[in-house]
């Protein structure tokens, strides 16, 4: 007799867990989606912003060709169909955000289908995880709270806009995942095609690569999907796998209890001290 490890358990369980993956990609352009302001980490707050990141009256956007070809560039690499695009407002109002709305392609985007090719550690086998979409859209500014409390707010909110209307590249998966290792090698090897074709560093302390990941569980046999959970704030490989496999735990518990109706499609973010997501 020996002791099953987590993996093994799981695949004897009556449960399956489905992953699907939104990866945020910096694009490494010297200048903004929309304006000639220097796209660049690091500098004194507020100094990268022109008109156009501000969205003043009269300003006028014109796209960054440059852009385009990396998308397009990291869009023949992974297999996927380039198409003829199209940018679109998305309205929103929140302080991040200068200009009141994001220019983005998601409904029209540049690239679809694709795919990437995986190999499991440990003798784990081959994966191919199919891709969705791909789509071009702007970058936020940057709010740091000072004195952040969870009950009484913060004292002060300050905003740097040196990112707002920087190019990111949203890659967005099939629901093709089935656990967490699969969604962190998957996004390892992700990172090492953006690498390797220049599109981008594919940091993710700098957070020049985002990935949030959506969670959700079904009877294995079962062709509907469950309910998803998205997961954000995962700053490592690791803690993408610890965040999927926490949410598998969470939601099986609450299937078997009868409580299935208390899994919400709603955004929980990871904590990586106390290792669960709230
Ligand atoms: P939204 O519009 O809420 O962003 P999408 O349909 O665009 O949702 O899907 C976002 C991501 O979530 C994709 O990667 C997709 O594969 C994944 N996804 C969608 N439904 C599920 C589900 N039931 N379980 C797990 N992942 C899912
Ligand atoms: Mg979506």
């Amino acid at each position: 007799h020996r002791i099953s490890t987590a993996d093994e358990e799981r695949a004897m369980s009556e449960w399956e867990t489905v992953v699907g993956l939104e990866v945020h990609v910096e694009l490494a352009t010297e200048t903004k989606l929309f304006s000639h302001a220097p796209n660049r980490f690091g500098d004194a707050p507020n100094t990268n912003i022109t008109p156009v990141c501000l969205g003043l009256p009269g300003s006028l956007p014109v796209l960054n060709r440059r852009a385009v070809e990396l998308a397009m560039t990291i869009g023949l690499a992974l297999g996927c169909e380039i198409r003829p695009s199209v940018f679109h407002r998305k309205n929103y109002f929140y302080p991040d955000l200068p200009k009141g709305y994001q220019i983005s392609q998601h409904d029209v985007p540049v690239a679809r289908g694709g795919f990437v090719d995986v190999t499991l550690p440990l003798g784990g086998g081959g994966r191919r995880f199919a891709l969705e979409r791909m789509h071009i859209e702007e970058d936020t500014g940057k709010l740091t709270h000072e004195g952040a409390d969870a009950l009484k707010g913060s004292d002060a909110s300050l905003g740097d806009y040196n990112r707002a209307g920087t190019p990111l590249l949203e890659i967005v998966t099939e629901p093709c995942m089935r656990s967490g290792q699969e969604a962190s090698e998957y996004a390892q090897e992700l990172q090492r095609i953006v690498r390797f074709t220049e599109v981008g560093d594919g940091n993710l302390s700098e957070g020049s690569m985002r990935c949030d990941v959506n969670v959700s569980v079904r009877a294995v046999g079962d062709e509907r999907l469950g309910t998803k959970v998205e997961v954000k704030n995962l700053n490592s490989f690791s803690a993408m796998q610890r965040a999927v496999d926490f949410e598998f735990e969470r939601q099986t518990g609450l299937l078997e209890a009868g409580r299935g109706g208390d899994i919400v499609q709603e955004t929980r973010l990871w904590d990586e001290n106390k290792r669960e997501t709230a």
